[in-house]
This record gives structure tokens, sequence and C-alpha cells, in this order.
């Protein structure tokens, strides 16, 4: 098997990674790879036998855990029966992956998807339909958002990412969202949400509401800083929305499929959005899929106007037997429900390194979805790395001591994003908040 082929051959694989594989989002110049022969679970296993525990499922997409029996099964069972059709043709496990992803979304509104790749192209597509169904331009999307790497979806994003590839898209519109924890309204939380909303109305007066297509966002805001919306905000955005004929999309691609202790984070404020992109954990990883879910007026105007989109791999067999998998898992294992209970012991268990490491700021976050904020000064909340074009800074430092402690934890800027697999046990969240503490005292 592979597992024993690989013993011995690290240094050639990352040699080989190092001058043949262009990575993303670095330089390449110095970077080490480590290399990964198998993974179960909640861990990753090196060839030489090192088990790294994966504390944010990968790029938070790995929501069953790895190597689930269940899941690999399905992808095996597709492989030998149709790998490949346009998508023309009708597959069973298509079909019956957007029913079940019409069952799951918020109140049953979404009724029809179009299948991507992945979740940039996702967002690609929605802007794409919500300009063809309004006839208008514009897109608002948070200064605090990721949606994805291609053009449309990095001009879209209001982070730093953006700034490589600028003028981008020409219509797209940033503007804040509610940040109870550094509120860029400058008031206290109680006020966030109200603040927040006069601040877009603002934003739609000056831009013409008659212009704008969707306003984009992420509902628990993802690697722009783990930010939970105050109550009332999302309703809010509906209502603005709904009164100015503007198309709500919320980018699940981060916190659908459970990440959050529902099924899509909308679903705790019983928002009901026009769209709704995903990606990431409809497969949990195991093959790339992503995909644009609408509602039914949406749906309905492409009966009659052409949808001018498509992709090769739209609705791939593959990609779709390993979502209908994973959606089985999800109800057969109770994940979604699971990820709600733990939300207790998360909160509890990181909660105790904010006693610990004057470091923490913040500790915040929903379900299994949470985010240890940084900071340089606890009173005056100077971040720890400042948010800033010039690169990780300290991070870096504290993502080796990790990785030095077998644990493996996603980080940005002054945030560390943990986000175990929905499957993870109370030990392992307790081994990896051990090598979070173990680390933060190391770069104290
Ligand atoms: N949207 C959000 C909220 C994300 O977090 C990501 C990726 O991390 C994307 C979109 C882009 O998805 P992908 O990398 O699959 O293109």
């Amino acid at each position: 098997s592979q597992v024993e082929a690989l013993p011995g051959r690290e240094v050639e694989i990352a040699e080989l990674t190092r001058h043949r594989v262009l990575v993303s989002w670095a330089a390449q110049a110095g970077l080490k790879h480590t290399v990964i022969d198998h993974a179960e679970g909640s861990y990753l296993y090196t060839p030489d036998g090192r088990r790294i525990l994966d504390f944010s499922s990968g790029l938070i997409c790995v929501n069953v855990g790895h190597n689930h029996p269940k899941v690999v099964e399905a992808i095996r069972r597709q492989a030998g029966r149709v790998t490949y059709v346009t998508p023309n043709f009708a597959t069973d496990v298509r079909a019956q992956l957007a029913d079940a992803l019409s069952r799951v979304s918020p109140r049953g509104a979404l009724v029809k998807t179009l299948f991507t790749s992945g979740g940039a192209e996702a967002n690609e597509n929605a802007i794409k339909i919500a300009r063809l169904y309004t006839g208008r331009h514009k897109v608002l999307a948070s200064y605090r958002s990721y949606h994805g790497a291609t053009l449309g979806a990095m001009t879209l994003s209001g982070d730093q990412r953006r700034l490589a590839v600028e003028p981008g898209i020409s219509g797209v519109v940033h503007f804040f969202t509610p940040y109870p924890y550094r509120s860029p309204f400058g008031v206290p939380p109680e006020q966030e949400t109200e603040a927040a909303l006069k601040h877009l109305e603002d934003v739609l007066l000056y831009e013409g509401p008659e212009n704008v297509a969707a306003i984009f966002l992420e509902p628990v805001i993802g690697s722009g800083g783990l930010i939970v919306p105050p109550d009332g905000y999302l309703r809010g955005v509906r209502e603005v929305c709904t009164r100015h004929g503007i198309l709500m999309v919320l980018d699940e691609v981060m916190t659908g499929f459970g990440r959050t202790g529902r099924w899509f984070a909308a679903e705790h404020w019983d928002v009901v959005p026009d769209m709704i992109t995903f990606a990431k954990g409809v497969t949990s990883g195991y093959v790339p899929l992503g995909g644009v879910m609408m509602s039914q007026p949406i749906a309905r105007y492409f009966d009659e106007h052409v949808f001018w989109g498509g992709l090769t791999y739209s609705g791939h067999p593959l990609a779709c037997a390993a979502g209908l998998a994973n959606l089985e898992v999800y109800e057969e294992q109770g994940l979604v429900e699971r990820a709600a209970r733990m939300e207790v012991a998360m909160r509890e268990k990181l909660g105790r390194l904010a006693e610990r490491h004057p470091v923490v700021g913040d500790v915040r976050g929903k379900g299994m979805f949470w985010g240890i904020e940084l900071v340089a000064d606890r009173k005056t909340r100077e971040p720890w790395v400042p948010w800033n074009t010039k690169g990780p800074g300290r991070m870096k430092e504290l993502l080796g001591q990790l990785a030095a402690r077998d644990v493996y934890v996603y980080g940005r800027w002054n945030l560390l994003y943990v986000a175990p697999p929905l499957t993870a046990s109370e030990a392992e969240l307790d081994e990896g908040v051990s090598g979070i503490d173990s680390a933060l005292a190391a770069v104290a």
C-alpha cells in the first residue's frame, strides 16, 4: 500500500514539491512542507508515524473527519459506475444531492442548485446570477470578508487579499459590518446592530439602491476574523434587501453543513436569503464541490431566460456521490446537533486559555467554529499582529510552535481558528487546547 511506500521518501517528496508545485498565498522560497501519508478521524499521519491533530479540519472543511468509511465507500462505488458525464445528462447522485440540499436549506426555501467545483466559483456564479436576474450591476460586500480567489470573488473579498488583483471587476462596493469587539462604528456592543444597519443604509443611499443587484455576507465571518454578528443584524439586512429589491446572498462556504450547530448559520437568526453559496463541508473536502442554491423566483427566472454560465465539472458524479454520502453521515451521526451541543465545551475549554494568557483578547464562536483573537494589550485591545498588508508577523512563530507540538491550527493575522471535525471527541479537544496553551506560553 501507499502507507508502506512512503517512509524514507519524505525528503524527496518535499523537494519535488518545492521545485514543481506553486503553493497558495506564499512567496515560495524557504517554504517547508510536512509530508502527509494518510489521515483518520481528527488526525493526519506523516510517513514516519508522527500524528498531527487537525484542529481546523484542514481549511475548515473536513467536517465529518478524515477517511470516513461511508464517504470513501460511496466514492469508490461511484468510481466503478461513472465518474464523468456532461452536465446535460442526469445522474442519480446529482439529482438526489440537489434534492437533499433543498430539503436542508433554510425553511426549505432554496429550491434549485447550480453546482460548481468550489467556493470561489460559487460566488462568481452568484454575482452573475444576481446581475442577470435583477438587471442591476453593483454588488456589495463586507470589508471583513473572504469570498474566494478568482477575479470576481477576490474583488468581492474585502480583506487585503483583494488588493493584489485591483482594480478587479467593476461594480463592487465594500461596507463595514458589525464587529462587537472592535466596533468600526465606535459604539458599545449593544448599539452595534443599529449602527451597522444605519451605515449600510447610508452606503446604499450614496450608491443608489436601484443599482444594487446583491449584498453578499458571510453569516458568521470566517477568515476575516471569526465574527459572530449581533442579534438583529442579519434580519435587518434581510429587511433592507427586501425593501430595495436587492438579493441577499449568504456565503456559507465555511459556515454551512453543521459547522455552527445548524445546517446553515442563517438559521440561527431565522433568515432566508435569496441565494446561499456553499462548498467545503458539502463533501468535507473529499472531492472538490461547491454550488449556489437559489430561491424559487430566481430558479423560475431561468425557466424562460438562458443561464449564461457553465462548467465542465458542474455536478461531477464523483463529487456528488461524496456530497450525498456526507449528507447521510451528518444525519445518521447527528453531527449538526452534536456541533450545537459542543458549543458549551468549546466555550469553556477555550475560555480557560483566556484566563491563563493575557495575549488572548477575545474568544468567540458558534457550534464548533471558534476564533481566538490575540492582543498585545488587553486594555487597549491593540492587535497582537496588526491588520496590515505586510504579512503574518508573529503569527508565523506561533503556528510554528503549534506545529512543533503536532497540532495544526489555521491562523491569520491575530486570529487562531479552532474548528475541529464535528466528530472530534472531548479528549481530542483537550489535546488541541493543551497544544495551544503550551504554544502561547512559548511565544509569550
Ligand atoms: N467563501 C468563504 C467564506 C471561504 O471561507 C472560502 C475559502 O476559504 C471561499 C469562499 C472560497 O472557497 P474555495 O477556496 O473553495 O474557492
